[in-house]
């Protein structure tokens, strides 16, 4: 079956939808999503979306940029950068009109808070003074990225989109630079249709799921940066990704930094407020990095907390903050304590360890979404990228919390525009049924498979390693470790077989497709990993602790080869006015 848009979106999360409500009315635009659209991760952000608006105090887009770039431990490309955070200010007021809900301050305005990472000058004259935490994410109590999403929908539906609920896209069309179009899997029915388009854009989202301890939701399996590489696309910087300090002991869910934002306080064995040794300024509320890091050093250093399955954790303590504020603005973490680990956080501290959480990797794109095919920065005509699947980049090697709803709505928008500009002048590229064979063929080999393989070992086990060997910290030895790891995972792939050999809703034939996705995304991550000699942000080379500056201020590009060994090359950071300088907190 042949179906033709003008524009398709895959990806129903906060960047498909805010590129969506930017197409106009006189072209017709198909939203794919593997999960109905208000299921997708964005819905579960918590803490906030981040602009310097000064509602609360103070602040400026120019911080705003500083501490970004400072963030991105100077790997990010400042010009993309300046961009974000220049737009943060106008697309909160857009959202605010488009009828998102946020909390507000006693002034009635939208109400703001503190962040890891985000700061002010104690000198409002002198830049590079000490540097104190600022209140600038704005935030809906901890549900956040709930209200964002639902927005966006209702606007979308406004926009006369035609949604295509639980479809799975299994292949992107291109020829000679130009994107024709994407197959996609009704999942219902597992019927391929070929969906012809003069324009697509990914906003698939993240792949926490290549890890054990993860705050992604089940669909983050990486697929949209998987079709991606396998088209012969680069990806971009896929070794940086970042752990969250907090998620819950053993089950990685979430617990926000609004929870350290409102006041709250990590704490050893010994019930010593460890980070004051770690960032003596800005304390709990370094970035993600720094204090994932110390969380881990700390238990490797004997002042964890060992839980009764023999694994360590170190406490979050919310409990001085009072039950009349921990209701009112954290009340769905704390119920998440609750319900998960049987704890009382208005009495007692939550156990918590660092959790797998965003891929500052991805699609490589220039400022406008355009999907680069190369390092030298040439774009694929037709194909966008946006969201957390897609690297402008502006989180370079760390992203700062509430950077990335703030990503969605500011390049979400920029893609839907760049989008209806191209198709001014753009034209359907042939296509017929053929197009999607390669993905009849895929899905043919696994249904009809009789070998020995079963998805949920090889997932596991995939999960495992890459926790333990290219987690938070890394080093030579595990990662060539990883590597045969995963060269054996893809060739047991290869004999997986499925029980369920029905039509119908098959998830088991998803989990094997995702399965493959996964391993492509785990192939970028761990080779663009080894390769690169230094600790930069979220990447941690325990046999290469420092920066450094002189070889490694650029971006890896990681392409597919056929031998499952990628070739990798790099493309230059974009500095503009920012130098990199120590990073001090
Ligand atoms: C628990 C949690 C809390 C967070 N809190 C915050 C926060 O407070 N502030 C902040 O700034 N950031 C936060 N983040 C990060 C942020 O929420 C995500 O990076 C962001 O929401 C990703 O949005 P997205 O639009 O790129 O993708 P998603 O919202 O993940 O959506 C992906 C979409 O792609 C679709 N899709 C994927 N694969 C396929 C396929 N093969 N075929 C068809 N469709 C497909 C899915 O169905 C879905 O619709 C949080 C993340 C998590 C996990």
């Amino acid at each position: 079956m042949i179906k033709t848009f003008d524009v398709v979106i895959v990806g129903a999360g906060g960047a498909g939808l805010r590129a969506a409500v930017e197409i106009p009315k006189e072209y017709s635009c198909a939203v794919i999503s593997k999960v109905y659209p208000p299921r997708s991760h964005t819905g579960t952000a918590q803490g906030g979306v981040c602009a310097a608006l000064g509602n609360m105090e103070d602040d400026s887009w120019e911080n705003h940029a500083f501490d970004t770039v400072k963030g991105s431990d100077y790997l990010g490309d400042q010009d993309s950068i300046e961009v974000m955070c220049r737009d943060a200010i106008r697309a909160i007021i857009e959202l605010e009109h488009m009828g998102m809900p946020f909390s507000r301050n006693e002034k009635g305005q939208i109400a703001q808070r503190k962040f890891g990472g985000h700061t002010k000058p104690a000198d409002p004259n002198d830049p590079y003074s000490n540097r104190l935490p600022v209140m600038r994410s704005c935030y809906s109590a901890d549900r956040t990225g709930h209200v964002m999403l639902h927005t966006l929908f209702e606007n979308s539906i406004k926009n006369q989109v035609t949604f295509f609920s639980e479809y799975f896209a299994t292949d992107l069309l291109i020829e000679n630079g130009v994107c024709k179009g994407v197959v996609a899997m009704d999942i219902a029915t597992s019927e391929l249709t070929v969906f012809q388009a003069k324009s697509v854009l990914f906003a698939t989202g993240g792949n926490g799921r290549i890890f054990r301890i993860t705050s992604n939701a089940h669909v983050g399996t990486g697929d949209g940066m998987a079709l991606v590489y396998r088209a012969g696309l680069p990806l971009e910087d896929m070794e940086f990704y970042q752990f969250h300090p907090t998620g819950l002991w053993k089950l990685g869910i979430l617990v926000s930094e609004a929870a350290r934002g409102e006041g709250g306080i990590l704490k050893n064995s010994s019930g010593e407020r460890f980070m004051e040794r770690y960032a003596p300024t800005v304390k709990d509320l370094a970035p993600r990095d720094m204090v994932s890091r110390a969380i881990i050093t700390e238990i490797r250093e004997g002042r964890g907390i060992r839980g009764s399955d023999g694994t360590d954790y170190v406490y979050l303590d919310v409990s001085h903050l009072g039950k009349e504020l921990i209701d009112e603005k954290l009340p769905e973490i704390t119920g998440f304590a609750r319900t998960y680990l049987g704890v009382e956080p208005t009495k007692e501290p939550i156990p918590i360890q660092p959790t797998a959480h965003y891929a500052m990797g991805g699609i490589p794109t220039n400022a406008d979404c355009e999907v680069l095919m190369n390092e030298m920065g040439e774009t694929v005509k037709g194909l966008y990228a946006a969201g957390e699947c897609a690297c402008v980049s502006v989180h370079g090697a760390n992203r700062l919390g509430t950077n990335s709803l703030l990503d969605l709505v500011v390049f979400g928008r920029r893609g839907g525009k760049a989008i209806a500009e191209f198709l001014k002048h753009a034209d359907f590229q042939p296509v017929d049924e053929s197009a999607a064979d390669n993905s009849r063929r895929i899905i043919d080999a696994v249904m009809n498979s009789t070998g020995g393989e079963k998805i949920a070992a090889l997932r596991t086990e995939l999960q495992n390693s890459m926790m333990e060997l290219c987690g938070v910290f890394r080093n030579e030895e595990g990662l060539k470790k990883m590597i045969e790891i995963l060269g054996g995972l893809r060739e047991r792939s290869r004999s997986v077989s499925i029980q369920d050999k029905g039509k119908v809703f098959n998830t088991e034939l998803l989990g094997a497709l995702e399965l493959q996705n996964m391993l492509d995304n785990a192939e970028a991550t761990v080779f663009g990993a080894y390769a690169r000699n230094e600790s930069r942000g979220a990447h941690t080379r325990e046999d290469h602790p420092k920066r450094d500056d002189v070889n490694w201020m650029k971006h890896t590009f990681a392409f597919r080869k056929n031998s499952s060994y990628p070739e990798l090359k790099y493309k230059p950071v974009v500095v503009t006015r920012y130098q990199p300088m120590e990073r001090k907190y």
